[in-house]
């Protein structure tokens, strides 16, 4: 990771115009200046999940602890197999997962043995129950080619005792939860909760509950930003409402950043009268950049305020959830301290509807992924593309990336998709 600079020095150091960044240097810049968190706590494992480990998991066990079957068949002596013809055994016991057979299996003889049974001593292959024919004493295994060992899963083949499990960094998921269940650790060590605090801005906007005066509309970003925030594990702060006034405005922000890691707001980072993020941004703290080349979108402010990062993200309700998604998200995560963290990855599928489109800027379209009755998956529009129209991000189940330089999209050409769906 490079060394975090000042703002200033990086921010006159590069190349590039702060007023209509491209979206990927919007994103290694911003990288330059995210150091992880350090703070760590000891949390119960069902409490784990969604956290980020902050130390490698060492495995203290071999996982399988024995070598047992995969298969629920008889335990043999592969050496008894004759190459050709049927093989008559004697059944001497049977093995049960949690009920091992106690004794030997000697030349001649087998054991009934079920899927997670340990292997006994003396045999080394599984042959299973559908090749071979049986009755109380006898076994019968048809003509066939057996492999030495097949159906047995060896002891420690998934891990070794001291093998690192899980590395510092990762996010723990079911997968994992399970996977620390299955070696019987019950308390991880993950960084702590990432402080986000968050307010957004506007005259105009009333809190639900309120009843609508002329020309007010309902708060809706400070639900979109609760929602998104919460999914990623965050520890959320909300400030609800401050009004286009530069006192108030200063207050809400020294006091945002005086608690938090992030501070997010939204609205009020256009050029409007009363826009006023950017300048306080300015006088408190400093700003890295305020506009990106991209649609919806377009006024995204990043900086820092003391110890605080700041995200300034635009009022309009589907720019907040693009600029958080393609952002802010990718930004949280590696202050959490996940070690792999990239943008949310692309695919491509034909676009059934003809998109609209200029060269110059990155856009994010509301797309609908569905599956064609031939089988294949397409993507559609969502219709009208306003920035203020947040019900073309609630039918959405995707993103229909198109790049900086493209222009309009004829029906039926391919495109690349971002799914939504699973967007932790
Ligand atoms: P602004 O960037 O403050 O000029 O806001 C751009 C547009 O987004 C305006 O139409 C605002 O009314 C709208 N807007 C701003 N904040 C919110 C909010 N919290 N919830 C819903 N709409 C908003
Ligand atoms: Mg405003």
């Amino acid at each position: 990771m490079q060394p975090a600079k000042s703002l200033r020095a990086a921010s006159c150091a590069d190349d590039y115009d702060p007023n209509s960044l491209p979206v990927d240097k919007a994103r290694q810049l911003i990288r330059q200046f995210l150091v992880p968190l350090t703070g760590t706590e000891r949390v119960s494992l069902r409490a784990a999940l969604g956290r980020v480990l902050s130390e490698d998991v060492i495995s203290p066990l071999a996982v399988p602890a024995h070598d047992n079957s995969a298969m629920d068949g008889y335990a043999l002596r592969h050496a008894d197999l004759r190459p050709d013809g049927e093989t008559v055994l004697r059944l001497v016991g049977s093995a049960f997962a949690g009920a091992p057979f106690r004794g030997a299996v000697g030349p001649g003889e087998c054991v009934r043995i079920m899927t997670g049974a340990i292997i006994p001593s003396g045999a080394d292959t599984v042959v299973m129950q559908e090749q071979v024919q049986s009755d109380e004493q006898t076994v019968r295994v048809g003509p066939g080619s057996y492999k030495a060992g097949q159906n047995v899963r060896r002891a420690g083949e998934d891990l070794e005792p001291g093998q690192v499990v899980l590395a510092r960094g990762k996010q723990l998921r079911p997968a994992e939860l399970g996977l620390l269940a299955s070696l019987g650790i019950g308390e991880v060590p993950v960084f702590r909760r990432l402080r986000v605090a968050f307010f957004s801005t506007g005259d105009e906007l009333v809190s639900i509950g309120a009843p609508l005066g002329e020309g007010q509309i309902y708060d809706s970003n400070r639900y979109t930003i609760y929602g998104m925030l919460v999914r990623l594990g965050c520890d959320v702060m909300d400030m609800g409402v401050v009004r286009d006034d530069p006192a108030a405005l200063e207050r809400a922000f020294q006091e945002a950043a005086a608690m938090a890691d992030v501070v997010i707001t939204s609205g009020g980072v256009s050029v409007g009268e009363a826009d006023y993020t950017k300048d306080l941004l300015e006088k408190l703290g400093e700003v890295v950049f305020w506009k990106i080349a991209m649609k919806p979108g377009r006024p995204l402010a990043y900086g820092k305020i003391g110890a605080a990062h700041f995200f300034g993200l635009p009022g309009n309700p589907v720019s907040v959830m693009v600029t958080f998604y393609e952002f802010v998200r990718d930004a949280l995560l590696v202050l959490m301290g996940r070690s792999d963290v990239t943008p949310l990855p692309t695919f491509q599928a034909r676009c059934v509807t003809p998109l609209k489109k200029a060269p110059g800027r990155t856009e994010f379209q509301r797309g609908i992924l569905f599956q064609e009755p031939s089988g294949e998956w397409a993507v559609r529009v969502t219709g009208e593309q306003g920035s203020g129209i947040l019900r073309s991000m609630a039918e959405a189940n995707c993103f229909i990336v198109l790049p900086h330089d493209q222009g309009p999209v004829p029906a039926g050409s391919l495109v690349e998709v971002q799914l939504m769906e699973g967007l932790v």
